[in-house]
């Protein structure tokens, strides 16, 4: 008598849980010793030199707040992956969350010379998290705004798709090129990891975006815009 299990599944989760540890791990350890260096360098007596030791301490309050990103958005996801966050559902028009998304994004916009335009139907209302909606179109347009050059366009749109509704954040950046397309909503997956931290990210938006708009009976995607750049999407059900 033979018993065969195939623990083909079993093994792929311990991998990723390792993998997932191993990057937690690495994306902790930078800020970690920057805090711990430049707080040993204090103690030994840079803490009198008036000219060094703002900049030591500058460099702690930056990574500390660092670190806090890291760990609000490792809750977050794991509140979201234990289903235990809470979402509430009702209508919500898609233009009037759009256009709170680009006023709370306005100034990150007109810093780099962006041009942010909405062009979504006033008709158009989805059953969903209003909070969590907000929460997704703000990843989209930061990353938009973040990851394109200086002076782009992106713009906000949404259409109708038999009992859904697409909503879209358009840019004419740089794209994602197709080998990354389907692992762009991973954790801490980057294109550009050195520049992903130097700009502040933390490797995590995407995925939360991911398990969010799933807990909201949504679908995610990203798609290529001609003739450059991508349109990162989120289907959700009508109102
Ligand atoms: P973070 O921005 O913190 O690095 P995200 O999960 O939000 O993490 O995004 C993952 C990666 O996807 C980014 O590091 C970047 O390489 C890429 N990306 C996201 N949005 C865009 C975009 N609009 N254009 C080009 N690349 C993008």
């Amino acid at each position: 008598v033979a018993v065969l299990r195939d623990v083909t599944t079993m093994r792929r989760l311990e991998r990723m849980r390792q993998d997932f540890v191993a990057n937690v791990s690495h994306e902790l350890r930078t800020p970690i010793s920057v805090v711990s260096a430049n707080s040993e360098t204090l103690l030994d007596g840079a803490l009198s030199d008036v000219e060094f030791a703002p900049k030591l301490i500058k460099a702690v309050h930056r990574n500390a707040e660092r670190l806090t990103l890291i760990v609000n958005d490792l809750l977050d996801l794991s509140r979201l992956e234990a289903g235990s966050y809470s979402l509430l559902s009702g209508r919500v028009q898609v233009a009037r969350i759009a256009e709170r998304v680009v006023q709370s994004l306005q100034e990150k916009a007109d810093a780099k010379g962006s041009k942010v335009e909405i062009d979504i139907d006033a008709s158009l209302a989805v059953m969903t998290d209003e909070a969590a909606l907000f929460q997704v179109l703000v990843n989209y347009l930061e990353n938009a705004i973040k990851y394109t050059p200086k002076g782009s366009t992106i713009t906000l749109i949404a259409s109708r798709r038999k009992n859904k509704i697409r909503t879209e954040v358009r840019d004419n950046g740089p794209g994602i090129p197709t080998e990354y397309r389907n692992r762009i909503f991973e954790r801490f997956f980057r294109i550009d990891p050195g520049r992903s931290r130097e700009m502040g990210g933390t490797g995590l938006g995407l995925a939360i975006v991911k398990h969010l708009v799933e807990a909201m009976g949504g679908r995610v995607g990203v798609q290529e815009v001609q003739p450059t750049g991508c349109s990162f999407w989120l289907d959700l059900p009508r109102a």
